[in-house]
Order: C-alpha cells, then structure tokens, then sequence
C-alpha cells in the first residue's frame, strides 16, 4: 500500500480541495479521505474528483458509528436543522487519526477556516473538536493555519509554516483567488450536500430517532425513499414513480411487508415494522387500503382490490382503497421535528454550522 504524510478530511467542497492542494504543494503525498453515510458522501463523484483535480481519494464508509452517534444525541448538541456538526467532525477526525498508521501518515488536514461557519467553525468549537477528536498537534487547517497554534508537522518543518494560509471569515474571496491559482478545473458551488442541514430530509428522518431506539443505517436509506408515512409507530413508505419503486424493492428487508395492488401497475409500499409496533391483520388491512389508494388503476375500479402483501402470511387482503383509513397516516412535518427535537436532543449550542 502507497504511504502518504497526510490524510485529508475531503467532502469534495472548495474548502477541503485547497486544503489538500495546499499542502501537496509543498512536495507532500496526502491521501483524501472522502466520509460516506446515510446522510452525506458521493462515492459515486470520487473518479471524477481524481480526474479533475489530481487527488489520490478514497470512500471510509462511517454510517454505522454515525448513525449510532444521532441515536445516542451528539455530544455537542445540533445546529438549526438535524445537523451535529461538532460530533460530525470529531467522529470524522476519529477515524482518520486511526487510519494514519494504515497509510504510515503522520498527521491530518482539514479545509476548516476560523470563522466561516457561525457555530462549528467558531475558534472555541475548532479547540473542542481537537479536544474530542485527540488530534492535539497533528490536525493542520492549512487555509487558516496562521490563524492558529503551530502543529507538529510545521514544528518538525515537515510542513513549511509561511507556505500555508491565514484565511478567516465567511468570505469567499481568498478561497477563489487560490482556486485561480490552482487552476481548478470547476469550482464546486458552495455547502449543500448534507442531508441533515435541509429541511425536506431531517423531516423524513426525525420520526426514526422517536420511534427507534437503535435506528440502523439502512433505516435512513428507505426513509429517504418517496412519500413517508407514520400512524404513531407504525411506518409506511411508498414510491411516487419507477424509479421509487426500484430502490424501495432494493431497500425492502426481511421482515418488512410490501404492499403491491395485484395484476393493476402501481407503486409499491414498503411498511418497516418497528420494535412495539402492532402490525396485526387489522392494521395491515388497513395499510393495504391506503397504499392502494396510491394506484390510480386501483381507484378507478371504484371497489375493492386484491392487494399482495409480502411478509404477511394471510396475503392477499381485500381492501378497498382508501385515502382516510383509521390508521389515519401522516407525512412527517417540520414543525413537528422541530418541536421533537427540543425533547429528543440535547441543544447545547455549538454543535451547528
Ligand atoms: S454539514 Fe455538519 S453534519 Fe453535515 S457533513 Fe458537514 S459537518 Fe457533518
């Protein structure tokens, strides 16, 4: 395996792009370490960002220890959305500061710069992310570098202190004049990517962290799958179109009822049974006439159809489709995130971006 002298925290944003070129500017190997979980990564992109800008890149799958990070409440609390920005970074330096033996690297970067994020990269939560990470001397922020302490790499002179930057703040000006200077191929437009920073997603996730007391990365893969419907307990997701359908069969697992009208195409339902929730015949038939009421052939009939339901041994039920079932099923809402979160999260305040 190639060694490198560092390891590079890379979302694929112009921040963590100039920081690694900064850095491998001075002769140095790094090795970009792109984080994937339910909530952010673009494995996919990883070629394309070797291509383009001459990265050595490679995916560290963190959805399990993330996802156990959101369901025990983030130490340093969230920002204004589901985002834990603080723990998101110390669990992310984490890793790396394990994986430095792998690659014989001595220390780590990160494009942070001091002051750029109102909470996360405000100069006491970069000094608690060091803290908590236990990354004291070996973690370089090369964008804002002469802003901070000197670390080992530049105390050693692996790393040449002048050669790096001072950058601070919330304006973009330095960052483009220095991607000018790389002749970066395309500019990444700025932020965006992580789910738990925007609304639509957080709704579709928060219900997970009320009703489950261990949620699982695959959780958050189907409950970020079409239309997301709760009744108390009990969830339901079901497709809006071919390409929902597609990925709700990839996602559906054992133990999970898919709801499928018989012999009329339409999209398919796929009920996740958590621990408590009562999935009796009742509620199943109940179910079934709501996902039903999702297929228009289904509706046209005007009567009732047989729905197959994977998973539930007295498939097919007879329903008729129904819109306004008992169960009454509701698509999460923000206001109601944000009013659970208070309960479920600890807000400490700094955990934002
Ligand atoms: S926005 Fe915050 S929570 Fe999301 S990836 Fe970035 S640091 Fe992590």
């Amino acid at each position: 395996m190639q060694s490198y002298h560092a390891l590079a925290l890379f979302s694929g944003g112009l921040d963590s792009i100039l920081a690694a070129k900064t850095v491998m500017d001075q002769g140095l190997d790094v090795l970009c370490l792109h984080f994937i979980s339910p909530f952010f990564g673009k494995p996919g992109q990883i070629e394309r960002w070797r291509g383009m800008y001459g990265l050595d890149i490679v995916p560290v799958d963190v959805s399990e220890a993330y996802v156990a990070m959101m369901a025990d409440g983030p130490a340093h609390g969230l920002g204004k959305i589901l985002n834990p920005c603080v723990d998101c970074k110390i669990l992310m330096l984490r890793r790396a500061k394990e994986l430095l033996a792998t690659y014989g690297a001595s220390f780590i970067l990160s494009g942070e710069v001091v002051g750029q994020r109102p909470m996360s990269q405000r100069l006491d939560a970069l000094n608690i992310i060091i803290r908590d990470s236990g990354t004291k001397g070996i973690l370089l922020r090369p964008l804002c570098a002469k802003r901070l302490p000197e670390t080992e790499p530049e105390l050693s002179g692996l790393v040449d202190r002048q050669r790096l930057h001072a950058i601070s703040g919330r304006g973009r000006k330095d960052q483009m004049a220095l991607a000018a200077h790389y002749a970066l191929a395309e500019i990444p437009t700025p932020a965006g990517g992580c789910l738990l920073t925007e609304e639509p997603s957080a709704k579709r996730f928060f219900p997970l962290f009320l009703h489950k007391p261990a949620p699982t990365p695959a959780d958050f893969e189907l409950a970020n799958i079409g239309r997301q419907y709760w009744s108390g307990d009990r969830w339901l997701a079901i497709g809006r179109n071919q390409s929902d359908n597609a990925r709700l069969e990839r996602a559906a697992a054992p133990g999970d009822l898919v709801f499928k009208v018989r012999y009329l195409p339409g999209p398919l339902g796929v009920a996740r049974p958590l621990p408590g929730a009562v999935w009796d015949a009742a509620a199943v038939a109940d179910t079934a006439a709501f996902a039903a009421s999702f297929n228009p052939k289904a509706m046209a009939t005007a009567g009732p159809v047989q729905v197959d339901v994977a998973g539930f041994p007295g498939s097919p039920v007879l329903v008729t489709p129904n819109r306004q079932t008992p169960l009454a099923f509701a698509e999460p809402t923000w206001d109601a995130a944000k009013e659970g979160k208070r309960q479920r999260f600890t807000l400490h305040g700094v955990g934002g971006r």
